[in-house]
């Protein structure tokens, strides 16, 4: 039964993290300097079995979840993840998709599709050999994640881009990403660089504004909003006038969307968060492993939504953005 929060926000998007490492070591997200050789990752006895997410991810479905997001840091360096997928995509009719950086995608795609995946979000951030390896941190060629986008659109998987604009750094991608994308049937979407975790040096005026990325683009590619397709939905959309497809545009910072929040996020040891930029998180994992039966959970779980009022991008201030948030490696996008 559907279960609201003190803002009346139903609980409909869930994003699961199964894991908290990467083969990536992006600068908005990871950085190497703090997520080195030394840094303690999750040990695999920590992280939550397919079989204790499948039974978070039913109560969670029982409770009015109708998406499932799968994400990590990296949820492709998970071993069997197809496993997974063909558990999740058992509980219903549901949208089952996954976020990765697209660089073991080539390998898996099928896979992943033949499991029951619905479809794939691939982060790209540039199509400059050079900005993208530097963003990435690690030397990752831009072809290779093309090759998993070409191998996920063989496989039948609808394919979203996104790419995480910083200023400075790579805005001068954006047109040439638009140039590249369009026509392609793969939705492109910018997000504007957030103050997630406590470690990836934020700065507001490293923030391009999502009006800016839209102008950038309908100077040479007229455009024309398109409604929200539900009451929720993260990105503002908006299609090419010649009819070459759609773009949109994740502007936590600068358009606010925490009126409409309906999501939340299962880390990779088993704590919910109900908001991508919390300070802590409500450990299940505990309770898991401690015999809980599913009603017990349920009630947990019901009671963590029914106290919720987060409205963080609302409240952003530059203090804020200092606090030791949660990181996004850890619990996902
Ligand atoms: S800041 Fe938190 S409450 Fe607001 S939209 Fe993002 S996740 Fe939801």
């Amino acid at each position: 039964m559907r279960v609201l929060d003190t803002r009346g926000r139903a609980l409909r998007d869930v994003r699961i993290s199964v894991t908290d490492r990467c083969n990536f070591r992006c600068v908005y997200c990871m950085p190497k300097e703090v997520f080195g050789r030394d840094y303690r990752f999750l040990p695999r006895r920590e992280l939550l079995t397919f079989e204790e997410i499948e039974r978070v991810a039913r109560v969670l479905v029982g409770l009015g979840a109708r998406k499932l997001r799968i994400t990590g840091g990296e949820p492709l360096l998970r071993r069997d993840l197809e496993v997974l997928v063909g558990r999740l995509a058992a509980l219903g009719d549901l949208d089952l998709t996954l976020t990765t950086n697209g660089a073991l995608l080539a390998r898996k795609a099928r896979l992943l599709a033949d499991a029951g995946l619905s479809r794939v979000t691939v982060s790209l951030d540039s199509l400059d050999d050079a900005v993208f390896r530097a963003m990435n941190d690690v030397d990752f060629p831009v072809a290779l994640v093309l090759e998993g986008i070409d191998a996920a659109a063989a496989a039948g998987l609808p394919v979203k881009v996104n790419a995480v604009v910083k200023r400075g750094v790579n805005e001068d991608s954006v047109l040439e990403l638009a140039r590249h994308f369009r026509g392609t049937g793969h939705v492109l979407r910018f997000i504007e660089f957030m103050d997630v975790g406590a470690t990836n040096g934020w700065r507001m005026d490293d923030v391009v504004p999502a009006a800016e990325i839209v102008q950038t683009i309908a100077a040479e590619f007229p455009l024309e909003p398109i409604e929200a397709a539900y009451r929720g939905e993260v990105a503002s959309r908006y299609r090419y006038l010649d009819g070459q497809g759609e773009i949109g545009v994740i502007a936590s910072v600068t358009q606010p969307f925490c009126g409409d929040c309906t999501r939340i996020r299962l880390s990779a040891d088993g704590k919910l968060y109900t908001c991508l930029f919390a300070v802590r998180g409500h450990d299940l994992r505990a309770l898991l492993r401690s015999g809980a039966s599913d009603t017990e959970l349920d009630e947990a779980v019901r009671a963590i939504w029914e106290r919720r009022s987060d409205r963080y991008s609302e409240l952003r201030t530059a203090e804020t953005a200092r606090l030791r948030k949660v990181e996004m490696s850890y619990i996902g996008g």
